[in-house]
């Protein structure tokens, strides 16, 4: 892949791979616990990745060791239910349905495994030199997740010696019967560059983009210093509201209500509501992204716009687009803080208040 960082944390459509694997997973609801195998000298990278994701079925990850068999061994381990299905995190495309077959499976016959029949001929080669055709309607390709009984898998591992290529090869040399369920076209394991590009076209053709926008207007009052993106700026009046009137942040927090279709911050946060009063407009925020996270999406991006005469937006932008990025936990560069008087026309051109639109586009 021309990268040092495991394929795991590499980007996917702009989100490490881990990323999509954990949400495919949290999307079924018969999943009731995820514990992640890392390495121990990844743990920054599995901090970033998983960070958005909150999801209290997202256990601590385990770490790993020299051998598939001893990783598997230590999520084992951390494992709690009756049955566990194991999964390679570099399947990112793994579907809702394919894990419910393969449940359902592992249910009735103890053990269970997605795999695909063969339809390619299949050859032994050796030495470069096809030897031996193989009976091809006898052979799957095996993909994951495969599912056991907890117990049963924990002993096949504890009395594994050797190298096994799955769980399956584990199960089946402690004498498990373990059951094929056709598995998808599209749970393809990430290995080489070219595996990202076909992942990327799977995921375009599912890519749900969401578009947003939010208004805002608060009004000046006493005060010696305005709120603007969670920002101090230094004013000759306060901003008015019952929160700390962040007409910037109000703006953001409606555009990602609005392309969630949640509605909006005041009905999640009712002005009648004394808790609200003074209150730093980062909660709404980071409510709204919690919210979008939950039902599956990222904030792409977001388009700020402030409309006022003073005070002076230009100085303070960097600081107030870097102050929005850290809240909503994206990279600087996919938010955009800019500013624009009125001509002197209207409330904003009378200095009477600061105005606020944003935009945000959302990908789940
Ligand atoms: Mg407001």
């Amino acid at each position: 892949m021309g990268s040092t960082t495991p394929k795991q944390y590499l980007a996917l459509c702009g989100q490490p791979v881990l990323r999509h694997t954990i949400r495919a997973l949290l999307a079924c609801t018969r999943i009731t616990e995820i514990i992640v195998v890392i390495n121990k000298h990844d743990q920054r990278l599995y901090d970033a990745a998983v960070a958005p994701l909150d999801d209290p079925r997202l256990q601590p990850p385990a770490f790993g060791s020299d051998t598939r068999s001893g990783s598997v061994r230590n999520g084992l381990l951390a494992a709690t239910g009756e049955y566990v299905a194991i999964h390679d995190a570099a399947r990112p495309l793994v579907s809702v349905d394919a894990v419910d077959r393969v449940l359902d499976q592992a249910t009735k016959s103890g053990a269970a495994f997605l795999a695909l029949p063969l339809t390619d001929a299949a050859w032994q080669v050796e030495h470069e030199t096809a030897v031996t055709a193989l009976p091809r309607n006898t052979i799957w390709r095996a993909q994951t997740p495969q599912v056991f009984l907890r117990a049963d898998i924990t002993r096949a591992h504890a009395n594994h010696a050797g190298p096994a290529d799955d769980d399956v090869a584990v199960a089946v040399t402690a004498g498990l019967a373990v059951t094929p369920v056709i598995g998808d076209d599209t749970n393809i394991k990430l290995t080489v560059a070219a595996d990202f590009a076909l992942a990327m076209n799977y995921m375009d053709r599912h890519m749900d983009i969401r578009c947003g926008n939010g208004f805002d207007v608060h009004r000046f009052g006493p005060g010696d210093h305005v709120v603007l993106c969670g920002i101090k700026v230094p004013h000759s009046h306060g901003l008015v509201g019952h929160s700390d009137a962040d007409v910037a942040m109000h703006a953001v927090t409606d555009a990602i209500f609005g392309a969630i279709a949640e509605g909006d911050i005041g009905q999640w946060f009712p002005p009648s509501d004394p808790q609200w009063k003074g209150v730093a407009s980062d909660v709404f925020l980071r409510k709204a992204v919690e919210r979008a996270t939950l039902r599956g999406f990222i904030v792409n991006n977001i388009d700020v716009t402030l409309i006022c005469e003073l005070p002076k937006i230009g100085p303070n932008s960097l600081m107030m687009r870097d102050s929005l990025a850290t809240i909503i936990g994206i990279s600087p560069e996919r938010v955009n803080v800019k500013a624009t008087t009125s001509e002197k026309l209207g409330f904003t051109g009378r200095e009477e208040g600061i105005a606020a639109m944003a935009g945000a586009t959302l990908m789940g």
